[in-house]
Order: C-alpha cells, then structure tokens, then sequence
C-alpha cells in the first residue's frame, strides 16, 4: 500500500505528463493560429498589390492607345501636308502637327513613368506572392503536424486523465490542493525526492533532523527552502524507473537534474 506522499509522486508523473501534452497540443494551436493570421494578412497585402497592378496596366493600356491614335493622326496630318499648295492652309497644317508633337511627347514621358511603375508593381507583387507561398506551406506543415498530434496525444492525454481522477480519490482534498498549487507555482514539480540529504527541487541541503520523516513518507514535510513536498525513494530500482519515466514524458526542461551515481568511497 503506498503512503499519501507516494501517492502524490504517482500523481505527479501522471500531471507532468499531462501538462507536457497540452502543452504541445496549445504549442501547435498556437503556431497554427499565429500562421494562419501571416497568411491572411499577406493575402490582403498580395490583393492590394495585385490590384494597385491592375489599375496601372489599364493605365498603360490607355496611354499606349492614346499615343498610337496621335501617331496615327500625325501621319495622315503629314500625309495631308504634302498635298497643300495654300500657304495659309500649310501654316495651320503645321501648327496641327506641331500640337500632335507635343502631346506624343508628353504621352510617351508619361508611358515611360507608367511602365516604370508597372516593373515595380510586377515585382512587388511576385514578392508577396512568393511570402504568401511560403507561409501558406508553412500553415499546411503545422497545421498537419498538429493533427498527427493531436491523433496521438488525444487517448494519451485522455487516459491519463483518468488514472489521474482515479489517484486523485484516494488523496485527501487539503493535501490534493496543496499539491495543485505547489505544482502550478514551482513549475510542475511539487514532490521531490531528497537524495544524499539534498533537496532535488532547489539542491539545497535538508536539515539532517527531518530525514527520519522523510524516509517514512508518510508526513508532508515541505523543503524549508522551496517549500516543496520532499520524499524519499525506498526502493531504488522502482525509482529510477519512475525518473525515467517522468524524462521521457517531461523532457528536460523541468525534470530534476539527476547526477551520476556517487562512486562508492573506500
Ligand atoms: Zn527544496
């Protein structure tokens, strides 16, 4: 029959795995939620340029037309030239095409600035399309990663849940609560273990009066320096397993540091 303190370790590897697995599940929700605003806000920006492109190719259109009836129209004005013989007629046939060169000039300036502004457009907009590529296939990546995910944590994650409601029953609720809130304050490590008279939580060294206690299990003895619950290991193959399994579940980020074995001292 394990003691409550053994009790609240067993909760604990459940919890630190479970805390583990939502966690990468709202990791992955979360970098899919982040991608899929980049992809529309890239979208939006892809729109805007494509039509600001648009309306400068009709822009161009309209000028390249414009400048091609006034070529037009000042050959058949030349043509017109050659056939006059009154000097007042040829006078203000000259001024006509005087006029007709002045605005192909000013027509082919403008087309000119036109064209220049539809190259940047063109490459702007190739820009954010090839952005909105990319980040739509980064939104497809995770997006798939997170399903493979979710298929499978989901049972994982579901039970766990319920050995842990099965542990929690055997648990007084003050104790129940004081480990919940231990766990959530000190970074998902509430029970730690006392090796070699050192406190795994915060490696500080326990007061030698309180060991007798610890070995028992059986009291909540809370470090005087993390102010977290200690406990010690009785059986020493049971607990590297149970270790093993909390860095297997946990990763590294919060999972006590374990130091070698002390060599035997002669
Ligand atoms: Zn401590």
């Amino acid at each position: 029959m394990p003691t409550k303190i053994e009790v609240l370790a067993t909760l604990q590897l459940v919890d630190q795995s479970l805390r583990a697995k939502t966690r990468a599940v709202a990791e992955g929700e979360g970098r899919v939620a982040a991608l899929e605003e980049a992809v529309s806000a890239q979208t939006a920006a892809a729109n805007a340029a494509r039509a600001e492109l648009a309306a400068l190719a009709a822009r161009q259109r309209d000028l390249e037309g414009r400048l091609a009836a006034a070529e037009a129209k000042m050959k058949d004005r030349r043509m017109r030239m050659t056939r006059i013989r009154n000097d007042k007629e040829l006078g203000l046939a000259r001024r006509e095409v005087d006029l007709l060169k002045e605005e192909i000039g000013t027509l082919e300036t403008e087309l000119m600035a036109v064209m220049e502004q539809v190259e940047g457009a063109t490459a702007k907009l190739a820009g954010l399309d090839t952005e909105l590529a990319r980040l739509a296939a980064e939104r497809d990546r995770e997006a798939s990663e997170l399903r493979e995910t979710l298929a499978r944590l989901s049972s994982e994650i579901e039970r766990e849940r319920a050995t842990r409601s099965e542990l929690v029953q055997t648990i007084d609720g003050d104790l129940r609560r004081k480990y919940e809130m231990i766990f959530s304050r000190r970074g998902g490590l509430a029970v730690v273990e006392v090796r070699g008279g050192i406190c795994q939580g915060c490696r500080m060294r326990v007061p030698p009066q309180l060991f007798n206690q610890i070995q028992r299990n059986a009291e909540v003895i809370l470090c005087p320096s993390c102010q977290r619950i200690l406990y010690a290991t009785r059986d020493p193959c049971l607990g590297s397993e149970a270790d093993a399994s909390v860095e297997r579940s946990v990763g590294s980020a919060e999972a006590v540091p374990r130091p070698a074995k002390p060599a035997r001292q002669n």
